[in-house]
């Protein structure tokens, strides 16, 4: 709310605030802390820590001389009847939270208001080839876990282990040992004092060290903070699935003159061996990633990192704060109890997160000043859902069907299309993002595979149209959608992550006092109309390892139904991510469960499959293959 107070009362200007103003701001912000009070706005009330964050607000934007009214001139602004406009919009973001149909990341949630003011979920540094460039993002790692981000990290321009140091006529410790630093950075300094840290190390399949790299996490122990991918070009591809022989050149990052020569089909083994032993390294295409990266132009490079847990591919010192809707909640039931999905009410929800995500740029603290610069130069978001199988469950659709990825298919379009629609519109109201007119949206290219790779007939919207907007007008936003993995809020707002289908419907906790069950709320539901819910069916489901295959008291369209993750064969959950990478703009957060007894070879035809299917990365998990294996279907395995 307060971030569409400070757009539409037009007090953002260029030309800058003198000191004074902002001086009085601050020293609004030292009296408040001496009381207590709330005052109301509407129905709505405004406590202290609504009024702090405008002021933290007014603060950052005047200090960086967007604000073109004193502070005090504000607040009667505010007092008077605007604020009285924005009653209703806070109103509205309020009710969208509390009420579980959006949250925003939890660095959003956690900070705001607060004195980090720090949102973002999701950060990319650079990491350039000498001592000093290492250790300034070393301390700007320090600084962005400290107010809750998570770093994805590309180490390939560091010259590989043993190669020459000219300035001490030494050898270099290579990449894997650089990585060691940010490590114990992040175990020191825990995240914005209340989440672990995470971080996203990358090698890209050209460099001399990448084999050390695949095989050194597969020891317990070893870079715990990190999530390792391989990033792969065109060129490995190629000499992977068209060449007979497979040799391919490792090249010295400083020159890129030849190192060595490997085989790509040994390298993919090594890959997919360490991944099926302990779940990583994972895979990054980077071919697929910038394929239709319509910014590459205006940054005159191609992207080559991603965040942490991979939804989110930006260039060093870009952010990206994430939102997402909770999809269940979406479901309307009907006169005859049967459910349906309310997609007026998607289309409402999405236009009105855009907007809510886009002021975030603007009143979010960012940790150092380069990362300012870069995120509002692109403005980029990342709304995204969750709640998704919990959405088919109630649909009685099931996930991995025709009319299951389907349905996934027109989500994620209607998604992305109505967030770039509105981009569009707040392109009018507030301006295109800065560097729009240097990229490739005024030529008429949108960063979303599917408009280019599905056939027309199976779009579920015009583009075109939109197209001719974004040449006219521009748009505010570089990208919009992603599908983040949503940890923690789908906890919040207790549905099931992202768009994974659920790790297990019932789970048994043992505590001191005895044991209970937690049962999926949808299934529960269903459970108790088939008069079907007692505690013998609840512990026959959790020793079932959480599913329903093969249970004689539960009827098979249920069975069918509510799937879990190990219910549904990788190439299906490939499938899945597939339909959703089609029209989202930047990735998705997507685990490709296995069974414990898949072999080798299906782990690698998994990634051939993943490629061909243009996914922009993958990550495998076969069961019991990590050493900490964080969700049990019951207490005992
Ligand atoms: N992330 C992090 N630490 C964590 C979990 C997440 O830094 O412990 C970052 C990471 O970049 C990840 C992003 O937050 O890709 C989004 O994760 P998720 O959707 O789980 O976040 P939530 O908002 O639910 O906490």
């Amino acid at each position: 709310g307060i971030g569409d107070m400070l757009y539409d009362s037009q007090i953002f200007d260029k030309s800058g605030n003198n000191k004074q103003d902002i001086d009085e701001a601050k020293s609004y912000l030292e009296k408040l802390d001496a009381f207590d009070y709330k005052f109301k706005v509407g129905d709505y009330f405004f406590n202290k820590w609504h009024f702090r964050s405008l002021i933290t607000h007014y603060v950052t934007l005047a200090n960086k001389g967007q604000m073109k009214i004193s502070f005090k001139d504000l607040l009667t602004l505010l007092a008077g009847k605007k604020l009285e406009s924005y009653a209703d919009k806070i109103t509205e973001y309020f009710t969208m939270m509390t009420g579980q149909d959006f949250l925003p990341n939890s660095p959003t949630m956690m900070n705001a208001g607060g004195r980090l003011g720090q949102l973002s979920a999701c950060f990319v540094l650079g990491m350039e080839d000498g001592m000093e460039e290492i250790m300034k993002s070393t301390s700007d790692a320090a600084l962005i876990f400290k107010s809750g981000g998570g770093v994805g990290i590309n180490y390939s321009n560091l010259r590989e282990e043993g190669d020459i140091v000219a300035s001490t006529s030494g050898v270099a410790s290579g990449p894997v040992s650089f990585m060691n630093i940010i490590n114990t950075v992040t175990e020191v300094v825990k995240q914005g004092g209340k989440r672990r840290g995470a971080n996203m190390g990358i090698i890209e399949a050209w460099h001399p060290d990448v084999e050390k790299f695949i095989t050194n996490k597969t020891e317990a122990g070893v870079l715990e903070n990190f999530n390792v991918s391989v990033g792969i070009w065109e060129d490995f591809w190629h000499a992977l699935v068209n060449t007979t022989d497979g040799n391919y050149v490792l090249r010295s990052p400083r020159d890129r003159k030849p190192v060595k020569e490997i085989n790509a089909h040994q390298l993919i083994d090594l890959i997919a061996l360490s991944a099926w032993k302990s779940a990583e390294p994972g895979l990054i295409f980077f071919d697929q990633i910038n394929k239709y990266n319509v910014f590459a132009k205006a940054r005159q490079a191609p992207l080559r990192a991603t965040n942490p847990c991979g939804e989110q591919s930006l260039y060093p010192y870009e952010s990206c704060n994430l939102g997402s809707i909770n999809l269940v909640n979406l479901a309307k039931r009907q006169a005859d109890g049967s459910y349906e999905f309310d997609w007026q009410g998607y289309e409402e929800i999405i236009r009105k997160t855009t907007r809510f995500l886009d002021n975030i740029i603007d009143v979010n603290n960012y940790p150092v000043p380069e990362i300012s610069t870069a995120s509002k130069e692109s403005r980029r978001i990342g709304l995204g859902v969750m709640g998704v199988a919990d959405l088919l469950y109630r649909l009685k659709i099931p996930y991995n069907s025709q009319e299951g990825y389907e349905l996934q298919s027109k989500l994620s379009e209607a998604l992305t299309y109505y967030s770039m629609e509105e981009s569009v519109a707040l392109a009018r109201s507030r301006g295109e993002f800065p560097l729009c007119a240097k990229t490739e949206y005024p030529e008429g290219k949108i960063p979303i595979s599917g408009y280019y790779e599905k056939s027309k007939e199976s779009h579920s919207y015009e583009w075109e149209p939109l197209i001719e907007e974004i040449k006219k007008h521009g748009i505010r936003n570089v990208l919009t959608t992603t599908v983040a993995p949503t940890g923690t809020l789908s906890m919040i707002a207790d549905c099931s992550n992202g768009m994974e289908p659920a790790f297990a419907l019932v789970f048994e906790k043992r505590v001191t006092v005895g044991r209970f069950f937690y049962t999926n709320k949808i299934l529960e539901e269903a459970l108790k109309e088939e008069g079907l819910y007692t505690d013998e069916i609840l512990e026959k489901i959790a020793d079932n390892y959480g599913s329903l295959k093969g249970l004689d008291e539960i009827p098979q369209w249920m069975q069918d139904v509510f799937v879990t993750a190990m219910d549904i064969h990788w190439a299906d959950h490939l499938m899945a991510q597939g339909v959703w990478q089609d029209w989202i703009g930047n990735a998705i957060a997507k685990t490709i469960n296995m069974p414990y007894d898949v072999t080798v070879e299906d782990v690698k035809s998994a990634y051939l499959l993943a490629h061909e299917i243009g996914l922009k990365g993958m990550t495998v998990y076969r069961d019991g293959s990590r050493h900490k294996q964080v969700l049990h279907m019951t207490s005992e395995n």
